[in-house]
């Protein structure tokens, strides 16, 4: 294992710090400690446009066209000399042909003229106006413009350009490609990307307790199904890593040792969860300090107090709690924006967030940042937000009862209805 000596140099300054309290460390410091050791990933490949969706671009696209290509109208109607209009009164025009999308009109519109026009159509040459069809009626060649149909010069004229200049810079490599950027990469000509290769993220549940589900047909007693794989999968796909399933770790060092190994000699990020609580972190400790260098805080949030973070080797280790809520939480407010910087993506970000009126009060204690679930809607042209009633960090239906997390600030107290809260949305959490 040869951890780069800088990420290790930066581990150690963190931990010596004069401010560098492991015991109550805030959401802010824990991003911020984190972000000084990712290096985000370097090696590249050239792919498909299809194949590209949710990727991150390593190269700067740079359009060798102008979109569109040329200029063309608007709307269908009929295209022009703005000159030849009659301000306020009826306009005749000598209707000479027709411009298709597709089948350009080889001519040129003189004065008196018009060309009947569909969207998209290439403008003709001599026609700078075009002129909605509603507008219009047409007597034997003869169309005929309403009063005021025309208002403005270059009406409904689209220009060559407009969309995308030749030469201009489209996107900067750690542009993430959405649908709309292959839509607009391809509008180039474009068929193939080089984008950062994916991120390798292992993970596995730690607990004795544990079973896949479909591994077997009942429980034993003490025995409950493994849920944090499946939801940190489900998040992971969404961020677009190559997700490595390592299972189930039983409560036993040997076991525990062999897996991390192995997870950090095959992935670029290791995430586990459980057996970082209290009374289980002291032989794990004394087992990631042989492996790497991990430090371990108890982060002021709620839901999800334990986290270890620190790298096995050269991948990046995050120790996330056990309890399904806390482990999502913790997943989402620190975990997720590293996956994205070590991806290669920039900028990060922070997710948006808006203010809503709470509809019933919150309890809460100063002291820690916390990250209720509630239900956000529009009501009468207000935001107002419903905290769900089982706020345990166990419960984990309330991920799925909720749509948005209420940020609650680490300073701040109970909350009465009626306050104005912050919300985070769970759909802005998905991927950037
Ligand atoms: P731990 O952090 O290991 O002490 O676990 C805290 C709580 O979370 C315990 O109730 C565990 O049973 C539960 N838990 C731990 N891992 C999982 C998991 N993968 N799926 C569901 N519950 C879990
Ligand atoms: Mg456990």
């Amino acid at each position: 294992m040869n951890t780069s000596p800088h990420t290790l140099n930066t581990l150690s300054a963190i931990s010596h710090a004069t401010d560098y309290d492991p015991d109550s460390m805030s959401v802010d410091k824990a991003r911020d400690v984190i972000h000084q050791c990712l290096e985000p990933i370097c090696s590249v490949e050239r792919i498909r446009l299809r194949e590209a969706l949710g990727r991150v671009l390593a190269e700067n696209i740079v359009s060798t066209i102008a979109v569109p290509g040329f200029d063309n109208a608007a709307m269908d109607g009929y295209a022009l000399r703005f000159t030849d209009v009659t301000p306020h009164q009826e306009t005749r025009l000598q209707r000479i042909g027709a411009s298709f999308a597709g089948h350009p009109f080889d001519g040129e519109v003189s004065a008196g003229q018009c060309l009947r026009i569909f969207t998209g159509a290439m403008m003709p040459r001599g026609a700078d106006t075009v002129v909605m069809q509603e507008h219009t009626r047409e007597e034997n060649g003869t169309v005929i413009l309403a009063p005021n149909a025309v208002t403005a010069n270059e009406q409904n004229h689209r220009r060559a350009g407009d969309d995308i200049a030749p030469g201009a810079t489209v996107f900067t490599h750690g542009q993430r490609l959405h649908a709309q950027e292959l839509g607009m990469l391809a509008s180039l000509g474009i068929a193939e990307v080089v984008v950062y290769r994916k991120l390798r993220v292992a993970f596995f549940s730690t607990g004795d307790e544990l079973v896949s589900s479909g591994d077997h047909a009942a429980l034993a007693a003490g025995q409950i199904y493994d849920s944090n794989r499946y939801a940190l999968y489900g998040m992971l796909q969404q961020l677009g890593v190559e997700p490595i399933d390592s299972g189930i770790v039983a409560d036993q060092p040997e076991a525990l040792e062999a897996a991390l190994t192995s997870a950090a000699a095959n992935a670029d990020v290791v995430i586990t969860t459980g057996g970082v609580s209290v009374g289980e972190a002291d032989f794990i400790k004394a087992m990631l300090a042989r492996l790497g260098k991990v430090l371990f805080w108890k982060i002021a949030m709620k839901p999800g107090r334990p986290l270890a973070y620190g790298m096995l080797g050269n991948a990046h280790f995050f120790g996330l709690p056990g309890n399904p809520v806390s482990a999502m939480a913790v997943f989402y407010q620190i975990v997720r924006e590293a996956l994205l910087i070590l991806q290669g993506q920039a900028p990060v970000t922070p997710p948006p967030i808006f203010h809503a009126t709470l509809t019933a009060p919150i309890k809460k204690a100063p002291g820690r940042t916390e990250f209720q679930r509630g239900v956000c809607e529009m009501k009468e042209g207000q935001n107002v937000v419903t905290p769900v009633t089982a706020q345990g960090s166990n419960i984990l239906s309330s991920m799925s009862r909720a749509n948005c997390f209420i940020v609650l600030p680490m300073d701040s107290g109970s909350q009465p209805a009626d306050a104005i809260v912050e919300v985070q949305p769970f759909h802005g959490l998905l991927m950037e």
